[in-house]
């Protein structure tokens, strides 16, 4: 019979031997970002620059966010369709009746809205493939500090990724709180205005804040009696204040009545001269009786079903996780980035939020200059602003340059500026100038495939002459301009 040996042992000297040291686990990809947005995608690009595995979650069929969706950029092209199609900017020269269109209609200006989501969806799809993004449709849980469970769109099955670290760049939804009936029909929110059927002849805007503004200027401008409603005793508490003036006063001048420092008590549907319509009563006694109501109150974290229990992450009661200055959770390799982590919620710095994470999750050195980030971009002169604000620049003893207010002055010039940039800001540093410079032969290269949103892009553009930034732009120029 066979004698059973046991395997030779290395020789040890009678010395104890040290364990051997284990083997690194090996994960299906360096980093499973959930969300593709703004702030996923520049994550899941910068990583992909650097070598990475990466896969990207998302879990709506398509791709690009609120931003792409329903967001930022519908919102710019229905302000672009707006502005022309009531012949907005050519008024001064034929006359404040002067239309390019009589009876303007939710389909003409949702035709170019459409035109514009479908061309930015193709394009961040199109790079992401470019970059070996593995891109998965469905809905992520988040399991362990190192696993992510995967329920594919349509019932097709489900999986789970492992991955060295995870970003969370879920986004916001629409805050519905109960008792108020949005039907998306006569009470609707930013998300369901795209589905509108027709435009309203009157119109109440709860909600005096981004939103809220710039949908309340748009439906203004095209006609209708906008009555917008604010808690507050200023519009955007968060802007300089000059420019909040010149907004009001223009505001003002396209009929809207701003009913600021009133608390919305009640919503609820009623019978109009319209036929179906809103009551909005304020704790005021004040009564609104108009066709639509637009709630444009507050949007919080889509963190609700997002497993964070399981790696014991509590978001606030807004839904929004606490993160450090490089945009990590209190597990090291949980990120979490856009409009998850709070203020400034905004499409430009959640890009860039994106970028500085994945860098840090790979330990590459970054640069920021959210300084030069747009901050804002609404209505339909194009107010806009980014750097530091007025007062706290002169109480910091670094004056920014003088411009006149908005509400000075001769229309002309106010014309001039409103089309050119007419938000303050500071002087631009030597890199925000070089950064400008590169951006503009970069886009004069790209003339052709921007052209396809007429004007609009080519005003828009110059508004952040001076930073050498626009909009959508703004991650992309920082991070191809070496910062
Ligand atoms: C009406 C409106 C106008 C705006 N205008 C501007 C503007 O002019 N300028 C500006 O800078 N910003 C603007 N914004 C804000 C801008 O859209 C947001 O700041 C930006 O979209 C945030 O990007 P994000 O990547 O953080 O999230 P999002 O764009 O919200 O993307 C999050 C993505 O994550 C997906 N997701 C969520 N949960 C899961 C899950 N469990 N599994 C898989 N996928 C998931 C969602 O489906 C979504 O696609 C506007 C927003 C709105 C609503």
């Amino acid at each position: 019979m066979a004698e059973i040996v046991a395997p030779a042992k290395p020789a040890t000297n009678g010395q104890p031997q040290p364990e051997p040291a284990p083997k690194p686990r090996r994960y299906d990809y360096d980093i499973v970002i959930i969300g593709s947005g703004p702030a996923g995608h520049r994550a899941a690009i910068q990583s992909a620059k650097l070598g990475k595995r990466v896969a990207v979650i998302e879990k709506k069929t398509l791709i690009g966010g609120v931003s792409v969706n329903t967001g930022t950029i519908p919102s710019k092209t229905l302000r672009e369709a707006v502005l022309h199609l009531s012949g907005f900017r050519q008024r001064s020269i034929y006359g404040a009746s002067y239309t390019v269109k009589e009876n303007i209609t939710m389909n003409d200006l949702l035709m170019r809205a459409d035109h514009v989501i479908r061309h930015e969806i193709e394009i961040n799809r199109h790079q992401l493939q470019r970059n070996g993004v593995q891109l998965f449709a469905g809905i992520a849980t988040i399991v362990n500090e190192h696993t992510v469970h995967l329920n594919f769109v349509g019932q097709k099955g489900e999986d789970e990724l492992t991955t060295r670290c995870i970003m969370i760049a879920v986004g916001t939804t629409v805050a519905k709180p109960p008792g108020i009936p949005i039907d998306g029909e006569t009470i609707f929110t930013s998300d369901g205005l795209l589905k509108l059927d027709h435009l309203p002849k009157t119109l109440t805007v709860v909600g005096g804040g981004v939103i809220g503004c710039e949908y309340a200027c748009m439906f203004a401008t095209l006609g209708t009696r906008v009555t917008l409603v604010e808690a507050g005793e200023r519009l955007l508490d968060f802007v300089d204040h000059e420019i909040v003036d010149a907004l009001v006063y223009h505001m003002r001048q396209q009929r809207v009545t701003l009913r600021l420092g009133e608390n919305v008590r009640s919503i609820e549907k009623a019978k109009t001269r319209f036929g179906a319509g809103v009551k909005t009563r304020l704790d005021s006694g004040k009564e609104i009786v108009t066709e639509m109501a637009l709630y444009a109150i507050g949007r919080q974290g889509a963190t609700a079903s997002l497993g964070l229990e399981n790696i014991g992450i509590a978001p606030d009661h807004r839904g929004r996780i606490a993160v450090n200055e490089h945009y990590q959770t209190e597990i090291p390799s949980i990120y979490a980035v856009g409009d998850v982590v709070g203020f400034p919620s905004l499409a430009s710095t959640s890009m860039e939020q994106g970028r500085m994470a994945a860098c840090h999750a790979f330990g590459i050195e970054h640069q920021s200059i959210p300084r030069a980030l747009p901050l804002w971009h609404l209505r339909h002169p194009g107010d806009q602003h980014g750097g530091r604000q007025r007062r706290g620049a002169d109480a910091g003893g670094h004056p920014l340059r003088d411009r006149q207010s908005l509400l000075q002055g001769d229309r002309a010039r106010a014309d001039h500026r409103r089309h050119h940039r007419h938000a303050q800001a500071d002087l631009p540093s030597r890199e925000s100038q070089a950064a400008g410079r590169a951006y503009h032969r970069r886009r004069r290269e790209r003339t052709d495939s921007h052209r396809a949103d007429g004007d609009g892009f080519w005003r828009r553009g110059r508004l952040f002459h001076q930073y050498g930034l626009q909009l959508s732009d703004a991650g992309r120029v920082l991070q191809d301009s070496g910062f």
